[in-house]
């Protein structure tokens, strides 16, 4: 079975891709069970070209099939913002309660009506040359409460909400989570492929 590595640090995101592509033909395995690499600095101007990065340079580092994946929240009223700042958005990577303070503070005395957001999830698989072979990207539409709801999901999830399912990320169990977020749907897109598939059995 085809070894496929996921090329991401953050372990929320990284139990996410394990559960939505759970079940396929390929061996599964996360950066805890390959030699240390380099972090990839995440430089690029889009999530495609994060995304893209992440999966080839680890590739090339560690001779393996990788999946990148670069993913946000994009807010109308903010321009896009905070986009593939998300991580940091309050300046230290990864802290997501304060990247939720920073939203809610930009956002305050907006109306419901202004406060659509969309998460991003781009994501691209590199071969063990370090050549993407395959890229795709998957997009969810909510808006933001003003108020947190639910305690699952990560970073932004408490505060998305999905009007559909009158429900926050936050508030929605996993696997509904996983059927219907960017990542499920960027994810889907990649691995349904047929130039993915095709190329995997070279
Ligand atoms: P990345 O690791 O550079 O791709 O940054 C992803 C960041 O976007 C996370 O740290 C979160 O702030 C946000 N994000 C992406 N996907 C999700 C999600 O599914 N739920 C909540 N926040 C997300």
């Amino acid at each position: 079975m085809k070894r496929l590595v996921i090329g991401s640090k953050n372990p929320k995101k990284k139990r996410e891709i394990l559960e939505i592509l759970g079940g396929l033909p390929f061996e599964l395995v996360d950066l805890t069970q390959c030699k240390p690499v380099a972090e990839v600095i995440e430089d690029g101007d889009t999530f495609e070209a994060n995304a893209a990065k992440k999966a080839s340079q680890v590739a090339l580092e560690l001779g393996e099939w990788v999946l990148g994946e670069d993913s946000g929240l994009c807010v109308d009223a903010l321009g896009g913002a905070p986009g593939i700042f998300s991580a940091r958005y309050a300046g230290v990577q990864g802290d997501d309660e304060a990247n939720n303070a920073k939203l809610i503070a930009a956002l305050a005395g907006l109306p419901k009506e202004k406060r659509r957001a969309h998460y991003v999830c781009a994501a691209a698989i590199a071969n063990p040359k370090g050549e993407i072979v395959a890229s795709s990207r998957g997009e969810c539409y909510g808006e933001i409460l003003t108020e947190r709801k639910g305690a699952g999901g990560f970073g932004y999830d408490p505060y998305f909400f999905l009007p559909e399912y009158h429900k926050t990320f936050g508030e929605l169990p996993a696997a509904v989570k996983h059927a219907i977020s960017h990542r499920a749907r960027g994810l889907e897109r990649l691995v349904r492929g047929e130039i993915f598939w095709s190329l995997c059995d070279q």
